[in-house]
């Protein structure tokens, strides 16, 4: 079957910025991909190559079987982007904006009824006459969103779209977005709200320094390294002195009377800790335990190499 996104050995620099270093990702058609990294991790370049904005010095990228570079026009029909720029002319007005959109992919006045559609979903028909200037972010934001849906594009690529803005919006996106999936659309969308990746994405693919350090499913990703862990942070009665070596070994903060234990979710049993806990004679006040979450993970899997070398 045809990938969604198919990216083989991209590579990417500015002078001397190695944005992308070798890069392979397949996307499916029909997935809901998140993109997620540090700032300056390559995604946006990475979207743009996708685009057809930016050429790759290297590799190859094709949308539904469509090279980007050789077979622009088609590869471009299927995709919609939301850039992370909110760049717009600020004389035109919401619906001339997508107007334009429209013309250019060929769409014209037998596309108004999808563009009231939009505007509808989007909660933009009352501003469908106001100037992009009048707008405020989250309503510009919203806006990029229509256009890219313009040509009713089967993928839709999103690069922060919900970067700075409020909650509810934030919300009301996530909902939009996942409608378009449940609609059959291939999503792929860029984020650095780890929550939001692990709402709303079936797999995950994390960028660090333009090379692919994770790609798995959501779940699968949870439970690698320190996602399959559990912390069990202890207050005794007692500031604690000694302890047995097998627990000392577990431990991974401790104060006067807090003992922080790092559990492996596959091999340890809490029942086991407190039970040695109590045969060396800890009076135990407090338990408390805490999962790690995709953001524990991500800061794992980012970290850099001499971070992790204690430089
Ligand atoms: P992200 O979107 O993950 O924050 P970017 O793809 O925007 O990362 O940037 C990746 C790296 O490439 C960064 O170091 C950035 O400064 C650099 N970069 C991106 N675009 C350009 C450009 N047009 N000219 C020079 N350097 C760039
Ligand atoms: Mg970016």
């Amino acid at each position: 079957m045809t990938a969604a996104v198919a990216i083989s050995a991209v590579h990417k620099r500015f002078g001397r910025v190695r944005a992308l270093e070798g890069i392979d990702l397949t996307i499916g058609r029909g997935e809901f991909f998140g993109l997620l990294g540090p700032n300056g991790a390559g995604k946006s370049t990475l979207i743009n190559i996708i685009a057809g904005l930016t050429r790759a010095d290297a590799g190859t990228v094709a949308v539904l079987g469509h090279d980007v570079v050789n077979e622009y026009r088609p590869a471009r029909q299927a995709l919609g982007i939301v850039p992370q720029e909110l760049v717009f002319d600020p004389f035109f007005t919401v619906r001339e904006v997508l107007q334009i959109q429209s013309g250019y992919f060929g769409l014209g006045a037998a596309n108004e009824a999808w563009l009231d559609e939009l505007l509808q979903a989007l909660m933009l028909s009352d501003k469908a006459s106001a100037n992009m200037r009048t707008l405020s972010g989250g309503m510009k934001r919203r806006v990029l969103v229509a256009q890219a849906l313009v040509h009713k594009p089967e993928v839709v690529v999103l690069d922060e779209p919900t970067a700075g803005v409020d909650v509810e919006l934030r919300k009301s996106l996530w909902e939009f977005i996942q409608r378009l999936h449940r609609h059959g659309h291939t999503i792929v969308l860029t984020t650095h709200y780890l929550e939001e990746a692990e709402a709303l994405c079936d797999r995950i693919g994390i960028l660090n320094h333009g090379a692919l350090v994770a790609l798995d499913t959501t779940q699968g990703l949870m439970e690698q390294g320190i996602g399959n862990t559990l912390c069990v942070c202890i207050t005794t009665a007692e500031p604690v002195t000694a302890l047995p070596s097998a627990l000392e070994a577990k431990l991974k903060e401790r104060d006067a009377t807090r003992l922080v234990f790092q559990l492996n979710k596959d091999s340890d049993s809490i029942i086991e800790v407190l039970d040695s806990l109590r045969t060396a004679g800890v009076a135990i006040v407090d338990l408390q335990t805490v999962e790690a979450d995709l953001e524990d993970v991500f800061i794992e899997l980012t970290r850099t190499r001499s971070e992790v070398a204690g430089h």
